[in-house]
C-alpha cells in the first residue's frame, strides 16, 4: 500500500494537472503499477504514406505480424495492384514494404498462386 502511494506520488509530481482532477488524498484511489515487459506498435494513419513501427521491451520478442510472399509467387503482379498503399513492389518473389502496411489482406485475398501467408494467427 504504501509503495504503490509513493508511486501515486511520483506520478502526480511529473503530470502537475492531475491534481486539479484529483485534489488532496483523493490521489490514492489511484493505483500506481509498472509495466516492466513488452510489445506493441505505433500506427500513424494521419500521414501519407502511412507509417508503422513495432517495438519490444524489458526482454519481450516482437511476433511477426503482417503478411509475406512465399517462393510460390508466379510475379503476375495482381497483389501491387490490389495493395491500397502501394508496398508491394516487384521481385522474385514480389515483396511487401512493412513499414507502409494497412494488413488489409487484399493482397493475400486476391493473389492467384495463394503465395501470401499471414505471418501470425
Ligand atoms: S498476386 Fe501472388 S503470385 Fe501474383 S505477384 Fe502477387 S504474390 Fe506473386
Ligand atoms: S495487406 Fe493490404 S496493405 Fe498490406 S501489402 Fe497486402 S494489400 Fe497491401
Amino acid at each position: 500500500m504504501e509503495d504503490s502511494r509513493k508511486w501515486v506520488d511520483e506520478v502526480f509530481l511529473h503530470n502537475c494537472v492531475m491534481n486539479e482532477v484529483y485534489p488532496g488524498r483523493s490521489r490514492y484511489a489511484l493505483d500506481a503499477f509498472l509495466i516492466y515487459k513488452g510489445e506493441g506498435e505505433w500506427f500513424d494513419l494521419l500521414h501519407h504514406p502511412i507509417s508503422r513501427e513495432r517495438f519490444a521491451y524489458g526482454g519481450a520478442e516482437m511476433e511477426p505480424v503482417g503478411f509475406s510472399i512465399r517462393e510460390t509467387c508466379t510475379g503476375c503482379g495482381v497483389c501491387a495492384s490490389v495493395c491500397p498503399q502501394q508496398c508491394i513492389t516487384p521481385g522474385t518473389p514480389y515483396q511487401i514494404a512493412w513499414t507502409r502496411r494497412l494488413q488489409c489482406g487484399l493482397c493475400t485475398e486476391h493473389c492467384p498462386a495463394d503465395a501470401i501467408a499471414r505471418l501470425h494467427a
